[in-house]
């Protein structure tokens, strides 16, 4: 036994992160195949391919491998990650969660997973129909009037929004100049706002991490084109004001944009048309059922009142007497934003998604989130600051304020989850809150799991009083253990060999 141990190497040993590439995999004459002999004569290629075609070098250098040899390494590739399949993955502002396998199923129906982008109306009036319907409960679940499903990610949307915003102020004769942003919005808002020609103004918080309304007031001038309101904002709080927040901007001729890309707390609970809001957009790869994470692609629908209606990127599909038709003759159009109608394959899923749960299982879906979130927040508001207390939506934040007495910081914290199992929080976001936490449990997990995670928490705080220097090496059961994060972005290295042990 002894000797067969000092024999295991790393390749099978913990997470395989040490496995080669395919090209130093490969051993000269293996395949994964056997063909059956030939039974009709051999003729050369030269006889069926024009030669020109042909290529006059011998292709060398491809890997040659078994099928075990190319079943396992990519396995052990897939080791590599961390996912909502391995475990709870509390991203905040992420919504990472598990998603029906039904959904996977459906958008591999073939008919929709094949059907090219071109087909004629008259032979793709299924897939039309998916994307009308999915419009149709997008449409219901805002409130608002109108959907399109062109953007392709929530800042996409957010660009979309901003252009159709920008086309109806024109059409009024003033574009004007500025756009609201609160400093509890997402990242991805004043970026949005700059790429249409606005320059961002901040409105800063109140105390409970709400839009300060005075402070709203002073800024919403005659030049100020449109608000743009995360909400539930970035804290985790729903903003309660809304009402308020929509006359206000309404009043001075302005449009109020919802950043809805966490609708996971909101849905069969809230519709924000009711509240005043004129446009938003939804992210499917979070609320609505893609998978995503590792940059695959999403979708990022806009929901608009009527009064935007006609500024929709076109085309549009209208459904009549049973029949779906595409209208290209749209002359408000902000134009397309994307090829043909947007990625269908997130279009399929969402709404195999809001089908099958139906009305009330999305209030429930909601319900949970906001259940678990809290639950989070509740038990662990003693071991971590919260700086914003009080309910929260679907996720929570929380600081590192009393654990860096002890020198330990938030990224120390998320390092040290890895080793208990835990995908790390996102991190020091929002800006408002220094050594920021933010949890994002989402519906899918059980109380048993929470009830770990929390333990997690706990035990980390523990650690930091008892044994801060160790915690702030974590990483401890990865095989890559702390990087320097400074030479990792001054000095990247790009390339490395099978067997360099100065990487472990
Ligand atoms: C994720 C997110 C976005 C951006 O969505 P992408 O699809 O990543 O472009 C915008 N706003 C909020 C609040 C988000 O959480």
């Amino acid at each position: 036994m002894s000797d067969k141990k000092s024999r295991i190497t790393k390749a099978t040993t913990h997470v395989t992160q040490n496995e080669g590439l395919l090209f130093e995999v490969s051993r000269p004459g293996r395949t994964g195949y056997s063909l059956p002999a030939l039974d009709v004569p051999e003729r050369p290629t030269e006889t069926f391919i024009d030669g020109k075609l042909l290529r006059t070098d011998d292709l060398k250098g491809m890997p040659e491998l078994s099928e075990v040899d190319v079943i396992r390494h990519f396995t052990r590739l897939s080791t590599w990650n961390y996912s909502v399949d391995t475990g709870m993955y509390p991203l905040g502002s992420c919504t990472m969660k598990h998603n029906p396998r039904i959904n996977e199923r459906v958008a591999r129906i073939e008919g929709f997973a094949n059907l090219h982008p071109l087909t004629p109306v008259e032979l793709a009036q299924g897939a039309l129909e998916v994307i009308a319907r999915l419009e149709e409960c997008l449409a219901k679940i805002t409130g608002l009037h109108a959907v399109t499903l062109q953007p392709a990610a929530g800042a996409h949307g957010e660009m979309t929004g901003m252009m159709m915003i920008r086309a109806a102020l024109t059409d009024r004769g003033n574009p004007r100049k500025k756009v609201l942003i609160p400093d509890s919005a997402h990242g991805t808002n004043p970026a949005s706002a700059v790429i249409c020609g606005y320059t961002v103004e901040t409105v800063p918080s109140n105390s409970d991490g709400l839009t300060d309304l005075e402070a709203l007031k002073r800024e919403m001038r005659d030049d100020v084109a449109a608000l743009m309101l995360t909400n539930p904002n970035t804290l985790g709080k729903f903003e309660r004001n809304i009402e308020e927040i929509c006359r206000i901007v309404h009043d001075a001729g302005g449009f109020v944009y919802m950043d809805g890309a966490n609708m996971n707390a909101l849905v069969g609970v809230m519709k924000p048309a009711a509240s005043g809001i004129d446009v938003m957009h939804m992210n499917l790869h979070k609320t609505f059922s893609t998978p995503h994470g590792g940059g695959g692609p999403g979708a990022g629908p806009v929901a608009v009142t009527s009064a935007l209606e006609p500024y929709l990127p076109y085309p549009r599909i209208v459904v009549a007497g049973g029949r779906c038709t595409v209208d290209f003759d749209r002359p408000k159009s902000v134009g397309r934003v994307r090829a043909n109608f947007g990625n269908y394959g997130m279009l399929t899923r969402a709404l195999s998604y809001i089908l099958t749960f139906g009305d009330e299982g999305l209030r429930e879906m909601t319900e949970t989130a906001v259940l678990n979130a809290n639950y989070i927040a509740e038990k662990l508001k003693t071991t971590y600051e919260v700086p914003y207390p009080g309910r929260v939506m679907h996720e929570v934040v929380f600081s590192d304020k009393w654990q860096t007495r002890h020198g330990v910081k938030n990224s120390d914290i998320s390092k040290r989850l890895i080793d208990y199992g835990f995908y790390p929080p996102t991190m020091s976001f929002p800006l408002i809150v220094h050594g920021a936490m933010m949890v994002e449990p989402t519906e899918g997990e059980s109380r048993a799991e929470l009830d770990l995670f929390i333990d997690a928490m706990k035990s980390i705080d523990a650690e930091a009083v008892e044994e801060p220097e160790t915690l702030r090496r974590a990483p401890h059961s990865t095989k890559v253990g702390r990087l320097d994060e400074v030479a990792a972005a001054r000095k990247p290295v790009l390339k490395w060999r099978l067997n360099d042990d100065s990487r472990a």
